[in-house]
Formats: structure tokens, sequence, C-alpha cells
């Protein structure tokens, strides 16, 4: 039995743990399927939003995002 994702704490992580997805946010953290799906939405969202929309905590994420996406 894989341990809970970090993100939602309801569905359990796939064996091996490499089959999850990796969080955005660091790169390291392996979460669930729907929780990768989720994020990959809101990081888009935050990466076509302006700045000034975006709580304080998500703007490092947000700019990463963008320029991710090269929309810099
Ligand atoms: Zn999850």
């Amino acid at each position: 039995m894989g341990k809970e994702c970090p993100r939602c704490g309801r569905i359990r992580l796939k064996e091996p743990i490499e089959t999850n997805s990796i969080s955005s946010e660091d790169k390291k953290t392996y979460i669930c399927s729907d929780c990768g799906i989720n994020e990959t939405r809101i990081l888009f969202y935050l990466a076509k939003s302006m700045d000034e929309k975006i709580p304080d905590d998500q703007k490092e994420m947000s700019k990463k995002f963008r320029e991710m996406l090269g929309l810099v």
C-alpha cells in the first residue's frame, strides 16, 4: 500500500513512486495524478493572470511557470 498523496491526503500514491505525478512546486514531491492535473490547471491560470491578481505567496510560483512557458 502506497502512502497518501501529500497534497490532497485522500488518494494513495501508486507503486512504484515514479509512476505518480511530480509537484511543479518543488519538482521532487510525488502527488497523485488528480492533483497533478489540478496543479497544472492552477499554474496555467496563474501564468496567464496579471501579477496584481495573484496572492503574494503564489507570485514566485507563477513567475517560474511563466518562464517555463516562455511568456516572460
Ligand atoms: Zn492528491
